[in-house]
């Protein structure tokens, strides 16, 4: 079995992670986190949000954090865009960033839910969000939330997800990145997935595997996906993230636990896995509980022991 390889890892914990955190994590904190993530070596990393700070207090510092982080010019700076106020608000520190990140759902409830829109109104309010991104030479991902399940409607047809991705590629988008958002997906249903994906799409596009571990299966997914040809995939230091439905749901799938087994593979990622799991250990500190990730617990694989 020949798996692709390099694998790109877009780091989004800072967002993705620290947003689901109850506790205001102090600025300083984020910064410092930030920066030890930006030397390991992962290629893409998410920093924050440009959501209205009263929706999202935790994320409140999206500004100051993006001015004060000291990250690599080898390091894609990537922050989420929800809206073209949003977008406006980011543009002003336009030097600070390279890539954004828009997202809906695939289905109706959940985008309700999520931005009270329908899924049309998302989408032709996104269409301008990533066209305007792209004249001021960013790069754009469109992020399909529930894309292999939906909590409230159950099954959601590939074929949605699908025209929903088509809509964002025409608008300009370099990469779709489908969420697991609630980790329904199972592996044979992630395989088949990226196969017709891949057909649909094209091979311009970058097509990006966000996976949670709710059930246990992220990393079962993830080598489903590669098996698919999938290259790219989205995961959070110390298993941080997750989503407040259901309740109880655990995070995105870790970093470290991705990075660990995919080297194992001798799937080439570029990141330092002991510099990772410092950073691990460093937010786990700040948070001041222990996180869902393995590897921190275990440490690497030590063949040598
Ligand atoms: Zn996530």
């Amino acid at each position: 079995m020949r798996l692709p390889s390099p694998v790109r890892i877009r780091e989004v914990g800072p967002r993705d992670g620290f947003q689901n955190e109850p506790e205001i994590i102090p600025t300083d904190d984020k910064v410092r986190l930030i920066d030890l993530l930006a030397r390991t070596g992962v290629p893409r990393l998410e920093v924050t949000s440009f959501v209205r700070p009263d929706v999202i207090p935790q994320l409140a510092d999206g500004p100051e954090v993006l001015r004060r982080i000291d990250v690599p010019d080898d390091v894609a700076v990537t922050v989420l865009i929800p809206n073209e106020r949003g977008l406006d608000n980011a543009l002003a520190l336009r030097e600070h960033f390279q890539e954004i990140n828009c997202f809906l759902s695939a289905s109706e409830s959940h985008n309700r839910a999520n931005v009270n829109r329908s899924i049309e109104e998302s989408l032709s309010g996104l269409e301008r969000v990533i066209g305007r991104a792209v004249q001021e030479g960013l790069r754009a991902e469109g992020v399909i939330s529930v894309s292999f399940g939906c909590p409230y409607e159950g099954r959601v047809e590939p074929e949605a997800v699908f025209g929903i991705a088509e809509r964002l590629v025409a608008a300009g988008a370099a990469e779709i990145g489908f969420g697991d958002t609630t980790g329904m997906a199972n592996p044979l249903q992630v395989r088949e997935f990226f196969v017709e994906a891949r057909a649909i799409l094209g091979d311009e596009v970058e097509l990006t595997g966000h996976f949670h571990n709710t059930r246990g299966q992220g990393l079962a997914n993830v080598l489903a996906a590669l098996e698919s040809d999938c290259a790219s995939f989205e995961a959070s230091f110390g298993e941080l993230g997750g989503c407040p439905v259901p309740a109880g749901a655990t995070g995105n799938i870790a970093t470290e636990d991705l990075v660990s087994m995919l080297h194992e593979m001798r799937v080439q990622t570029g990141i330092d896995l002991d510099r990772l799991l410092e950073a691990s250990a460093a937010v786990r500190e700040v948070l001041g509980r222990p996180l869902g990730s393995h590897t921190l617990v275990a440490g690497p694989v030590d063949w040598h022991a």
